[in-house]
């Protein structure tokens, strides 16, 4: 079957934003064809955005993600109920390939959710037969790259617990993805829109949220090399 030729996709990471956190959102919004969340949010936000946007979500986990999430009731959840996990590995979505890398630098006492440099290497490089396989057989490795954490020199602060992954440079790198989407960036508020070219991709980092417009650069064929439109439409809170 041939993919759609243009997508909208939400973007959130971080924040809750109060225009997103009732069933009125997809009057703001408009139907979108799926949901990216770049973590720490709370899972029955996400859960809400879901049910409201009648849509699938890919997402990654945060650092303040990994102490699980407690529902009313008591219950602690480690994941949100839906959606699909993009952490540590490559898919396609409708026609866009995605891989998802979550966490942030490793700099406080919870290990969960948290890595060293090396240990973020690995994890990248554990990614890369994936995206081989992507290349063979759309042409391309790479479409969007999700993390929570910001890459090394773009968007992050000094301070240990938002320093970015040099891992990920590399992976831009060589990946050469049209699109990064990040959050964790705390130092960034109010937040701001915030987007910087890094060679092929363009890097945007999403608090509270993006509305993304994609486009199929020719009618689709496997090899056919996409073409991202960015909303510069941005709802404040
Ligand atoms: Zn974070």
């Amino acid at each position: 079957m041939t993919a759609p030729l243009k997508h909208t996709i939400l973007a959130v990471s971080d924040d809750v934003s109060r225009m997103l956190d009732s069933c009125r959102a997809p009057d703001a919004v408009g139907k979108v064809d799926f949901i990216i969340s770049c973590g720490d949010l709370p899972f029955d936000y996400l859960e809400l955005l879901m049910s409201c946007f009648n849509t699938t979500m890919y997402f990654v986990l945060g650092n303040h993600d990994g102490e699980g999430f407690c529902r009313e009731n008591g219950r602690v959840d480690y994941q949100p109920d839906g959606g699909e996990s993009i952490d540590g590995r490559a898919m396609e979505a409708q026609g866009i390939l995605l891989a998802g890398l979550g966490g942030s630098i490793r700099h406080g006492l919870t290990m969960k959710n948290q890595y060293t440099e090396a240990e973020m290497w690995r994890r990248v490089l554990r990614l890369t037969p994936q995206l081989l396989t992507n290349q063979a057989r759309y042409g391309r490795r790479l479409d969007i790259l999700v993390t929570h954490s910001p890459a090394r020199g773009i968007h992050e602060s000094e301070d240990p617990a938002h320093r970015g992954f040099t891992a990920f440079r590399w992976l831009l790198e060589w990946a050469k993805p049209r699109w990064m989407l990040h959050g964790h960036s705390q130092f960034i508020r109010p937040p701001t829109a915030l987007q910087t070219h890094a060679g092929a991709t363009d890097v945007t980092y999403v608090p509270p949220y993006r509305v993304l417009h994609w486009e199929a650069q020719t009618v689709a064929k496997e090899t056919a090399a996409p073409n991202f439109l960015f909303s510069r439409k941005r709802i404040r809170q």
